[in-house]
């Protein structure tokens, strides 16, 4: 099995257009999402069918919840929060449904998904002693995470006093090896924070035993200027460019 795994698509349809554009050449048997469908973007309602339409399964992000339930939003910074008023506004009853419907972690056969951490959603993962959290809370040997916005992966074996940590901003393959557990980040879609502004995602070849990180340029200027149109922050908009 070939599976695409997406996450932290933020409301960004160029970058979400191409990176399902991009992966229509990979002979993908299921794609899996990670959450953070919407929340900064100004295209929550498109993409929240596009995900619809083409993943499996997706779990919900910490933007997802908040949107769906009210009082979460004072978790948010004011900008953030801006955003996340907005999509309030903007969300089709049907996809506030449907987002309110995700369930926080999921297990696909051998593979668990979560957005923050194995054991809690809105845990950041950026360091090898918090990435202990998730192995330590695994029944399988791989498991993705997002929610940080940084495509890289942790390799751990429980003889280790701490997991290895590898950061791959450029995008790049991670031979999974037997006897060790894998937690990794496809970097998000639509908002990426690695100081790489190109898209990221990743694909698993089960095969192979092969999950290889790819980064994808997008529209940018397209993506910053709904935004603008929309009356978001612009702050949100330039990061873009930025990839911070
Ligand atoms: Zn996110």
């Amino acid at each position: 099995m070939r599976y695409a795994i997406i996450s932290d698509i933020h409301g960004n349809l160029p970058a979400l257009e191409q990176v399902l554009a991009a992966l229509a050449d990979e002979r993908i048997d299921q794609y899996l999402c990670l959450g953070d469908i919407v929340g900064y973007g100004a295209s929550p309602n498109e993409c929240c069918q596009l995900v619809q339409q083409t993943a499996a399964i997706c779990i919900r992000g910490n933007h997802d919840e908040a949107i769906v339930r009210s009082g979460k939003e004072d978790w948010f910074n004011a900008e953030a929060r801006a955003c996340l008023l907005w999509t309030r506004q903007q969300l089709t009853e049907e996809n506030r449904h449907w987002l309110a419907s995700l369930e926080p972690i999921a297990q696909v056969g051998e593979i668990t998904l979560c957005h923050g951490s194995v054991p809690d959603p809105d845990y950041y993962t950026t360091t090898a002693q918090g990435a202990l959290h998730s192995f330590a809370a695994m029944s399988t040997s791989l498991a993705f995470f997002g929610h940080t916005h940084y495509a890289e992966w942790f390799k751990y074996r429980s003889d280790w006093d701490l997991p290895a940590q590898h950061s791959h901003p450029e995008g790049g393959i991670c031979q999974l090896e037997q006897d060790f557990q894998y937690l990794i980040n496809p970097g998000a879609v639509g908002q990426p924070r690695d100081d790489n502004p190109q898209a990221s995602f990743a694909v698993y070849d089960d095969e192979q035993q092969q999950v290889t990180i790819h980064r994808l340029d997008y529209d940018i200027p397209a993506a910053q200027q709904k935004m603008f149109a929309a009356g978001l922050p612009p702050s949100m908009a330039l990061r873009l460019a930025l990839g911070i």
